[in-house]
Parts: C-alpha cells; sequence; structure tokens
C-alpha cells in the first residue's frame, strides 16, 4: 500500500511510512493524513544545500497540504531531522517537498497558481479550498521559484516593446515591458511614465541594453526620451495596434462631422467614411 502512496505523491526523496483518515470534529472534512521521511542518504543543509549526514530526528512534527486524492484532502506529515553540516553546524535538513516556511507541497502550489491564471477569485478559493491572500502568497512562491529556474529574461533581448494598462476600473495603471522575439512579458512596474520605465533600463546591464535594436510603443514622448538615454542606438517604432486605433479613431471623427452636414455632402461623405474605415491596412 505505501508503494502506492510513494508513486501517487511523486515526490523525490520521500519515503511513506503510514497511511490514515483523520475525521475530527475539528477540522472542516476528513483529511488523508500520509506519514513521510526523507529517504536515507537523501538529507541536505537547509543553508548550503549540500548532501550531509543525519544528525538527530529533531523535535515536533510539520504539516504540508498536498494536492488532493480525489474528494479527499491530504496532508504530509514528518519530522524535521537536523543534519550534521561542516560548513553550517548542526541545522534542520532542507524539505525537498516544499519551499522553506510553506505549509503546501510544491505540487499544490504549481497547481493553485496555475488555476489562478486561468479562473476567477473565487474558483481558485472554492476549488483549492484557500483563502484569496494566501493563493496570493502561493503564487508569489511559484513565481519565484520560476525566476530562479530560468535564464534571465533581459539576456539576449533584440525588440522589446512599452505599453501601460490600467486595472480597478482605470484607476491604477501597470506598465509591461514585452519581449517581442519570444513573445512574453518580461517586466511590469505599478504606476506609467518617464521614472517607471527608468527602472526596467536600470534592471539591465550595459550589454543587455545594447542588444536592445528595436522599442515598440505609443507616441509618448517619455518612451522616446528614456529610449533615447538608454538605448541611443535602438530604433523607435510605433506599434501596429495603437497605428489602427488612431486611424479608426479618425475615421471615426471624420464620420461624425460628415454625418453632422446638411443634404447629399452628409450622406456621401458617412458613406466613403464608412467604406474607408472597412478597408483593410
Ligand atoms: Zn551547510
Amino acid at each position: 500500500m505505501n508503494s502506492i502512496f510513494n508513486q501517487l505523491l511523486n515526490v523525490k526523496g520521500t519515503v511513506v511510512e503510514t497511511v490514515r483518515v483523520v475525521d475530527s470534529p475539528l477540522r472542516p472534512v476528513p483529511v488523508l493524513e500520509i506519514h513521510v521521511r526523507p529517504r536515507a542518504g537523501m538529507l541536505r543543509c537547509s543553508r548550503c544545500g549540500r548532501r550531509r549526514r543525519g544528525y538527530d530526528r529533531g523535535g515536533g512534527v510539520r504539516r504540508w497540504r498536498h494536492q488532493d486524492f480525489g474528494c479527499w484532502r491530504v496532508e504530509l506529515v514528518s519530522g524535521m531531522p537536523r543534519v550534521d553540516c561542516p560548513k553550517c553546524g548542526v541545522v534542520v535538513a532542507s524539505v525537498p517537498r516544499a519551499e522553506p516556511g510553506s505549509r503546501f507541497t510544491r505540487g499544490f502550489e504549481a497547481e493553485c497558481a496555475w488555476l489562478m491564471t486561468v479562473a476567477d477569485r473565487k474558483t481558485v478559493s472554492g476549488f483549492m479550498h484557500v483563502t484569496w491572500r494566501t493563493a496570493g502568497d502561493i503564487a508569489r512562491r511559484v513565481a519565484d521559484r520560476l525566476r530562479a529556474s530560468m535564464p534571465c529574461p533581459f539576456d539576449g533581448l533584440t525588440a522589446i516593446g512599452v505599453d501601460e494598462t490600467s486595472y480597478r476600473k482605470g484607476h491604477t495603471y501597470v506598465t509591461v515591458v514585452v519581449d517581442h522575439e519570444r513573445h512574453r512579458v518580461i517586466w511590469a512596474h505599478d504606476g506609467y511614465g518617464r521614472e517607471v520605465f527608468d527602472l526596467f533600463f536600470r534592471r539591465l546591464t550595459d550589454e543587455q541594453k545594447a542588444s536592445i535594436k528595436v522599442v515598440t510603443g505609443d507616441g509618448a514622448r517619455w518612451i522616446d526620451s528614456c529610449v533615447a538615454e538608454h538605448c541611443p542606438n535602438a530604433e523607435r517604432v510605433l506599434d501596429g495596434f495603437h497605428i489602427v486605433s488612431w486611424m479608426t479613431g479618425a475615421l471615426d471623427t471624420v464620420a461624425n462631422a460628415c454625418g453632422t452636414m446638411p443634404g447629399a455632402a452628409a450622406t456621401n461623405g458617412r458613406r466613403n467614411a464608412c467604406a474607408a474605415s472597412n478597408t483593410p491596412s
């Protein structure tokens, strides 16, 4: 039975010792409690990360919420053994299944973070049985983990785009920078304007700035001045979205103006404007 749970958990360096169902009135739902221990010889120092010899079993136990097995809520329970590290001394061993300080396994956190990208707040809280604030902490840890495992998003940039967008009904702005080559967001920060865009360039090394050849964006002057200062060799390009948006707005203005004219001139003007706005660019 334990070997089946070992396969179901699929947590490296962990061995299942016992499994039991805890149905206590103190808990909102029954819990499948899986007691685990680190695999022999797999203990690592929580400070330097090196594999070390075990010192003792430590004191007390800790729990981590894992992904549900069907309708069962799953919790892993384990002691916190200590290791004898020549470099760091006697310290608690690292936990391979979870981030330091987290009450959730990495698998649970990955599922929760993914759900946050495709579902609304109510669905995430209801499906994962976590508060929205807790889900936010989880997303932050997953993002940090992914960032640490990925190559620097600022390396090898050649064409970037910048734009600001608003949320909270237009009361709060955020500036977003994208990598056109890799089709992904590489940076975002609250606010907009020259000071905010400057913060992006301050994250880049001189070599990373020099590799940027094209910067797209709307016609804002703060983009021009920022690009001129940090990437003087980059070409400043107006992006297609804004050009189409401005053209459509201009045609609407013309059409509305024609609509106010009396007689045939107005009709012809409106018809011509509408025909022009329907012509693919
Ligand atoms: Zn160490």
